[in-house]
């Protein structure tokens, strides 16, 4: 058996609420080994996972996704008295000569943290004594400021452990701990990207997708389905919610000016989607859209969409530069995925030369013609079908 410290960022813990966060910590670290058989302790300011061996490379793998964790490593638990803590940094430290990736160290250095002041030895003379021990048996010189190895010593009151090997997490808040939100989720590859930064933030994913049959295909839908496979990795099973655009969309073309198609679609979306949003308690509603970079995306035009919704409109890419869209799309395994051929019902019946600041007043005098488009989204809502997806490392027990 092999154990990980997990460590937490202490901002967010302040207060009453540290209790809660903990759990929605611990409870993501638990979704993502329990199917390893990993077992999880939470300690004092620390989380302590314990797991076997063989799943050594997979496991950092999946602690590397796991929101809410600053970092972690893999250590060496010991008594907390100076020869045992000796003997293990000696270990420690041979042990990451070895699995070290090229030349190899030329300096190391001893960290020592000693929140148990029962421990008779003042942190830095227990830096002193263990490096000493270490240096002799490694051959290298200390380097206070830059060492290349960096033993660390930890002595808490509920456990004592020594590491060579720090790694990062993601950092974010823990999985759930914000709420749920609506995610409009197209088989684009900018919304799955704002779907993982809303779930960094501790956001629940409830991804809307609207789709035009026979105009979009089954390969459309298969892409927002594994889209949805991707993303539960970060941030838990979820359902997704498939709503039916043809008729809304066909109303569209027939009856208003086509300049004005997309911003109308975007409106009728965001409709629907607060309603299933106010339906399944959602806080918000999210989106992928990011400033300027389509025809939609203007701000006057978002504005004139956004003022038919009532909750707030969560765009995380607002900001985002395609390229580093794109970047992330790739780290967190959509791109892939996002770039497999469909066709994407906003492009359907739409002009070379869309409208690029529809006021609020076109979009209503448009809309009127559509009759009631409050009924039109109730209508979307009340004909679309839920696909659960289930969590991609419990698959067994997925459907809970
Ligand atoms: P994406 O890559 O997410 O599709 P985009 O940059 O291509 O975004 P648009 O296609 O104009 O921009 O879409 C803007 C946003 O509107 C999307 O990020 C998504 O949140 C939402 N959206 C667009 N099409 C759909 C759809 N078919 N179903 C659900 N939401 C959609
Ligand atoms: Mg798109």
């Amino acid at each position: 058996m092999m154990q990980f410290i997990l460590r937490y960022g202490e901002l967010f813990l302040k207060g009453g609420n540290r209790p809660f966060f903990e759990r929605c910590l611990v409870d993501g670290v638990r979704r993502v080994v329990r199917s390893l058989g990993g077992r999880v302790q939470r300690l004092h300011g620390r989380v302590v996972v314990e797991i076997s061996d063989e799943h050594e490379v997979e496991v950092r793998e999946r602690l590397a996704h796991v929101f809410g964790l600053m970092s972690f490593s893999r250590v060496t638990l010991v008594e907390p008295e100076i020869e045992a803590l000796c003997v293990a940094a000696v270990a420690e430290a041979q042990g990451a000569l070895q699995d070290w990736e090229g030349e190899g160290p030329r300096t190391f250095k001893v960290e020592t943290r000693r929140s148990d002041k029962r421990f008779p030895m003042k942190s830095p003379d227990i830096s002193r004594q263990v490096g000493t021990a270490v240096g002799r048996a490694i051959d290298l010189p200390v380097d206070l400021s830059h060492p290349e190895l960096r033993v660390e010593v930890e002595i808490g009151s509920q456990r004592t452990f020594v590491t060579t090997r720090r790694y990062p997490g993601p950092g974010g808040l823990p999985e759930g701990s914000a709420g749920p939100v609506q995610l409009l989720l197209s088989g684009g590859i900018d919304s799955p990207v704002a779907g993982y930064l809303l779930a960094k933030r501790g956001c629940i994913l409830l991804p809307t997708t609207f789709e035009s049959p026979p105009y979009t295909g089954e390969d459309a839908r298969e892409k927002v389905i594994d889209l949805c496979g991707q993303l539960a990795r970060y941030a838990g099973p979820m359902r997704l919610r498939i709503m039916r655009f043809t008729e809304v969309q066909l109303e569209i073309q027939r009856r208003c000016p086509p300049r004005m198609a997309v911003v109308l679609y975007r409106r009728m979306m965001l409709r629907a989607a607060q309603r299933a949003a106010q339906m399944e308690g959602a806080l918000a509603v999210a989106t992928g859209d990011s400033l300027g970079q389509v025809a939609s995306q203007t701000l006057e035009n978002l504005s004139t969409i956004s003022e038919v919704a009532t909750l707030p409109i969560l765009r995380p890419l607002v900001t985002f530069d395609k390229a580093e869209t794109i970047t992330l799309a790739g780290r967190i395994g959509t791109f892939d995925i996002s770039i497999r051929p469909h066709v994407d019902c906003c492009s359907l019946f739409v002009p070379d030369h869309p409208e690029i600041h529809a006021s609020s007043e076109a979009a209503q005098k448009a809309e009127a013609k559509l009759g009631d488009p409050d009924a039109l989204a109730q209508e979307m809502v009340d004909t679309s079908e839920v696909v659960e997806i289930g969590d991609p490392y419990n698959k067994s027990t997925s459907s809970s």
